[in-house]
């Protein structure tokens, strides 16, 4: 069940808590989606809960992004 209320939302995703951006060793990066994003995948992007990558999805495209550098990384 979706819900707006704090990190039940997470329960939909991944929980990258535990992983570190190469970038600057920040952890819990945003999650990036790809494809047509559904209402609960645009409404976890507003709240910060995760990146929506937009449609296409090619070999290098990222699986996550920085909440503190913005750097993109990992593989989906
Ligand atoms: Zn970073």
């Amino acid at each position: 069940m979706f819900t707006l209320a704090g990190r039940t939302t997470l329960t939909l995703f991944d929980n990258p808590e535990d992983i570190a951006c190469p970038s600057c060793t920040a952890t819990n990066p945003l999650e990036i989606l790809y494809g047509l994003p559904s209402n609960e995948m645009q409404i976890a992007e507003f709240e910060g809960s995760i990146a929506l990558g937009g449609c296409v999805i090619g070999d290098d495209s990222p699986a996550y992004r920085c909440r503190e550098c913005s750097h993109e990384f990992g593989e989906v």
